[in-house]
């Protein structure tokens, strides 16, 4: 069986830290490992319009922004199909027949779409577009018959109801249409879910407690700076705590063993530095420090990547176009082979029409 990659993000910002290390780095790897037949990468506007629809400039800018950040961390459109999800409109169609295989109590256990409803404020009335978006998902990942999704951990649920879909979709209609997909979540914690920077749980594009690929040096350093860490870390000879602390969560996903002869040679590993901080005498801004030098060192080659791309957007969008036509094509196979397994596909089917005839003939 050949393997496939699908996956992307929405459209509602530039990509930031949590992307990089939730997604965006196992998908360069993946895609330079030579091991996949295909990858697509997509740039979800139609889902980001579902809790965005009364604002499509904002998606409509974003656009090239997700694209930027593609091309700057590596993503290369020679082995990687970049496309833009609405210009597909076979995953609109799949998606309103696949509505036929969940039930709403179904959707309503989903834990990833119930603490989005509750971020937005959706509780008393919930959009039908976002309370379905994960039936739009599973079309996305099928339509490509995708084998592997590399995706941060708030997906998994995602993952999980596709693969229902799947299983529901071969045996109500007896075909071997569809394929289950398998997600790859990053092996390190800290990566599948990175905090924002001011502690919570999530760095989100919706919550702006973000780093951005695309932030300028001063700006990383002015939000590390005012990174949340220890509250009862109050002078530097006190005992600091890890639990909660931003920046050794980001030390934890970012630092390498490089890093510290590098930048901060006091200690061989972060193990180290950890127990130093916790047994007291380590500051703050020797711990900031470390991780500015730390992450503008990962930053340093993307953010130089994405400057030569933005000399020449019109050939940024090409890449999209080409993309997407491929993107197209794909999908146009499946949704065809969807139709004809749910045997509406009427007129591609002569042994139909003959069929009738005999019948009213006879
Ligand atoms: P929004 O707030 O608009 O939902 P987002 O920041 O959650 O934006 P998405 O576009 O929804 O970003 O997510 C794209 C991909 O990045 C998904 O695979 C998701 O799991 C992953 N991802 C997003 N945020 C993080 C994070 N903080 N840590 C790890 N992975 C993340
Ligand atoms: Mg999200």
């Amino acid at each position: 069986m050949s393997k496939i990659i699908l996956t992307g993000d929405r459209p509602t910002g530039r990509l930031h830290l949590g992307h990089y290390v939730g997604s965006l780095k196992r998908r360069v790897q993946l895609q330079n490992s030579g091991e996949y037949d295909k990858i697509f990468i997509m740039i979800a506007d139609a889902q980001a319009l579902t809790d965005n629809f009364d604002n499509p400039d904002k998606i409509r800018d974003n656009i090239i922004e997700v694209a930027l950040d593609y091309l700057s961390v590596g993503l290369d459109p020679a082995k990687t199909n970049m496309f833009i999800q609405s210009v597909v409109t076979e995953l609109t169609e799949l998606t309103f027949y696949y509505a036929n295989l969940v039930t709403v109590s179904r959707l309503e256990r989903n834990p990833t779409v119930k603490t989005e409803i509750k971020m937005r404020n959706f509780e008393t009335s919930i959009p039908v577009g976002f309370f379905t978006y994960p039936i739009s998902q599973a079309s996305d990942i099928t339509a490509f018959k995708a084998t592997t999704v590399p995706v941060g951990e708030d997906q998994l649920p995602m993952i999980e109801q596709t693969r229902e879909i799947v299983r529901k979709f071969n045996a109500t209609y007896n075909a071997e249409v569809l394929v289950e997909p398998d997600a790859l979540i990053p092996e390190n914690a800290t990566c599948s879910r990175l905090p924002g920077t001011d502690g919570k749980a999530k760095m989100s594009k919706s919550l702006g407690n973000c780093i951005c690929l695309s932030d300028s040096e001063e700006e990383l350093n002015k939000k590390v700076m005012d990174m949340y860490t220890d509250p009862l870390h109050l002078k530097v000879s006190d005992p600091g705590h890890l639990e909660g602390n931003a920046v050794f969560t980001y030390l934890d996903a970012f630092a390498t063993d490089d890093d510290f002869a590098e930048f901060l040679p006091d200690y061989k590993n972060l193990d180290e530095m950890k127990a130093h901080y916790t047994s007291g005498g380590l500051g703050d801004m020797k711990c900031k420090r470390f991780l500015m030098a730390v992450l503008n060192k990962e930053l340093a080659p993307i953010r130089a990547r994405r400057k030569e791309y933005e000399k020449d957007i019109p050939a940024v969008y090409d890449i999209l176009r080409k993309g997407t036509e491929v993107a197209r094509a794909e999908a146009a196979q499946t949704l065809s082979e969807v139709k004809a397994a749910m045997r509406i596909n009427y007129f591609d089917d002569e042994a139909l029409i003959q069929g009738q005839q005999a019948r009213f003939n006879s």
